[in-house]
């Protein structure tokens, strides 16, 4: 039972220097100097489609939250602008390959 796996998203606590800032802006900055996982998974989802690259499943535009990014190689700050790391798989999909053990916190870490 993994149901809760999506919605469980994990938060750094920043080290800041500067005080004043709250989290969530300290997060947001963050985000954006490092290749935020929102910019990749447009960019894959323009490469290659709106369809999982296992079960063959299309999706519309509306529905292309229920695609989520696969990296090939497990590394997601691997982000070649060609897409070569990249695989679009539905969350079933993605699930699927993910429940074999190989990197098991990788929702964790998306948003
Ligand atoms: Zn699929
Ligand atoms: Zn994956």
């Amino acid at each position: 039972m993994r149901h809760n796996r999506h919605s469980n998203f994990k938060k750094k606590k920043p080290q800041s220097k500067d005080s004043g800032k709250t989290v969530d802006d300290i997060v947001r900055e963050l985000k954006k100097l490092s290749n935020s996982p929102s910019d990749y998974r447009e960019k894959s989802l323009k490469i290659h489609g709106l369809i999982c690259a296992k079960c063959g499943r299309e999706f519309e535009y509306k529905d292309r939250h229920l695609l989520t990014i696969h990296h090939k190689d497990g590394n997601h700050k691997n982000n070649p602008t060609d897409g070569s790391n990249w695989e679009n798989l539905c969350i079933y999909c993605h699930d699927d390959e993910h429940s074999r053990g190989l990197l098991g916190d990788y929702f964790g870490s998306e948003d």
